[in-house]
């Protein structure tokens, strides 16, 4: 016999397989979902999931291309040179470190290798690298390129686009109500902006947010109802690691099981999206990190920008073990293999402190 709550979730699965639109009240509803209905919640999420994604998932790597004192002042991050953390200052690498950067995430199997730089907004030497970068990539390897440089102007975003990137990661991290409690230096509307002038130029948009910087479910509400009025292709959730010196250092993380809800919650307001599970992932889910998989169809190797997460073999293994494929890119789709991305050299130390957590 089918269970109340197996149904109920079920049939809030088949609504958004047909396109009805999520609720809030639903929404909610997943978020608050009891502890013994949560494996019938990620069922129903990984019906979606299936849906619109298959049993494949998407390895994507993070290049930090330039690292630390950025001016800015948000409070979860640790490159902010507002916060007095124990940064440091890594400068633009070259372009040929980033096309070795790219050779790692082709070895890795990932479908995407993203160029990231901690910045206000990209200088037109830091866009040049990156645009020299992106042609010589584009002409050796068939991954997709996505690039995270803060606040674009019309023309940055076209240069972009010209060079070969395809997708543009420009994260709201919170709902605008809450925004100006994490981030004093630009607004919530900036960065829509920024968004806009990404697609608007011809690229993906990737906009994802933090779980776990003191908001209220309100907000996280508000923030995935906003990245579905703005229709971006891919949303990574981030569950805050709180970071020695910055401002949110003290904060409690996420227990695993609501970081699982929460996935849920976007899978649901966000059938169709390439869904990844981000930066937090190994330390906030724990043991339960293979679960996230159910809702979310991609995932970070190789670690992240300031923390080290698992490696590609662990992160083959764990698809592999929990009978997932993976996709290349093109399409391909292939059987994890841990052993041949075991030799997968690690990427150049970086000079920043990096936190092993
Ligand atoms: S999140 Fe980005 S813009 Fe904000 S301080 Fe960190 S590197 Fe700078």
């Amino acid at each position: 016999m089918i269970s109340s709550a197996s149904s109920r979730w079920h049939a809030l699965a088949e609504r958004a397989i047909a396109g009805e639109p999520t609720s809030r009240d639903d929404a909610r509803a997943v978020l608050e979902a009891p502890a013994v209905e949560l494996l019938a919640l990620l069922d129903a999420a990984y019906a979606v999931r299936r849906h619109h994604w298959g049993h494949r998932v998407l390895l994507h790597v993070l290049d930090n291309a330039k690292a630390g004192a950025c001016p800015e002042d948000c409070g979860f991050c640790s490159q902010s040179s507002r916060h007095g953390s124990p940064g440091g200052e890594e400068p633009m690498k070259s372009a040929d470190e980033l096309v070795e950067g790219a050779r790692r995430a082709v070895a890795a199997q990932a479908r995407r290798y993203c160029m990231v730089t901690a910045t206000r907004g990209p200088s037109q030497r830091d866009l040049d690298t990156i645009c020299e970068a992106a042609r010589r990539i584009k002409a050796e390897s068939g991954i997709e390129l996505c690039a995270s440089l803060g606040l674009l102007t019309e023309a940055k975003a076209r240069r972009l686009r010209e060079a070969g990137v395809d997708r543009f990661n420009h994260n709201l991290e919170t709902s605008e109500r809450y925004y100006d409690q994490i981030v004093s230096t630009h607004t919530w509307r900036d960065r829509v902006e920024t968004v806009r002038l990404a697609r608007d130029a011809g690229m993906q948009t990737c906009v994802g947010g933090i779980v776990g910087l003191g908001e209220h479910q309100d907000d996280l509400l508000d923030l995935a109802m906003s990245l579905r009025d703005l229709d971006v292709d891919s949303v990574p959730v981030n569950f805050l690691d709180p970071r020695p010196g910055t401002p949110l250092a003290g904060r409690p993380k996420v227990e695993p099981t609501d970081a699982l809800r929460a996935l849920c919650m976007f899978r649901f307001v966000h059938p169709r999206t390439d869904l990844r599970v981000a930066g937090g992932r190994e330390v906030v889910l724990r043991s339960l990190g293979v679960m996230a998989l159910w809702p979310a169809n991609s995932i970070f190797t190789q670690g992240y920008l300031t923390t080290i997460g698992a490696t590609p073999a662990a992160d083959h293994q764990m698809i592999l073990d929990a009978g997932f494929t993976l996709e290349l890119p093109g399409g391909e789709v292939v059987t994890p293999d841990p052993s041949a991305v075991a030799a997968v050299p690690a990427p150049r130390k970086p000079t920043l402190p990096v936190v092993r957590s």
